[in-house]
């Protein structure tokens, strides 16, 4: 599952930060997933408890925000939020747009001790 392995990439950047900090216990991790990142944010959810097992990570509870797909339109510079995925201006139709949000996958926040 592509979800799981995501989680443990997740699990390892916390762990290594708690090594850095010597924190031993993680208590919540907050991600940021993009709409468009492709990640599906209930088998994040699903695989978590299984990932985090046997790790400083272990009944650390996941919030995951999730994050609308943002363009900003080059030709007349105004933003759209569209709910499906298209690359063109809702305001002018040009197609002349860069995607400024919902691609991310990153960790926003995390409480350890
Ligand atoms: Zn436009």
């Amino acid at each position: 599952m592509h979800e799981l392995s995501i989680a443990r990439s997740v699990i390892d950047s916390v762990e290594k930060i708690c090594q850095d900090d010597h924190l031993s216990k993680v208590k919540e991790v907050t991600l940021e997933i993009g709409s468009m990142s492709g990640v599906s944010k209930s088998a994040l959810l699903f695989c978590w408890p299984l990932a985090t097992k046997q790790t400083l990570l272990e009944d650390c509870h996941l919030v995951v925000n999730e994050i609308p797909l943002t363009l900003e339109c080059l030709a007349c510079n105004k933003q759209s939020s569209p709910d499906v995925f298209v690359m063109y201006c809702e305001h002018c139709g040009s197609s002349n747009v860069r995607m400024q949000r919902g691609n991310e996958l990153k960790i926003k926040n995390m409480e350890a001790y």
